[in-house]
């Protein structure tokens, strides 16, 4: 069985759009992020580029499988996303910099 503790911390925290509103510990599921930066064809993104969205904003009529156009206008683009992801992951004491060096060098 594997796991992935990111996984564990992502689902603990919540949902990051509905953190964006002020609600914290939405129940969240696993957004794998779109966008040539995170994945190539038939490739999935990487376990480290993963956000939590409860299943209204994940799935829902305005979730970012449905409107993704709307959804980044109401929180942001999947980068900022992730980077909101990751200090609130830090915070829990996993640190998103350490597992993937190269891509995150430039924030502090
Ligand atoms: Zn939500
Ligand atoms: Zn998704």
């Amino acid at each position: 069985m594997a796991t992935n503790k990111r996984f564990d911390i992502i689902s603990d925290i919540g949902c990051v759009a509905c953190i964006k509103l002020g609600f914290y510990g939405t129940p969240p599921q696993i957004h794998h992020l779109k966008g040539s930066d995170y994945c190539g064809y038939g490739q999935k993104a990487d376990d480290e580029d993963t956000i939590g969205l409860c299943i209204h904003h994940h799935l829902g009529p305005e979730g970012y499988h449905s409107d993704p156009k709307g959804f980044t206008e109401r929180f942001g683009t999947q980068t900022e996303l992730l980077e909101h992801q990751n200090k609130l992951l830090k915070m829990r004491g996993y640190d998103a910099d350490k597992s993937n060096p190269e891509k995150r060098q430039s924030t502090t």
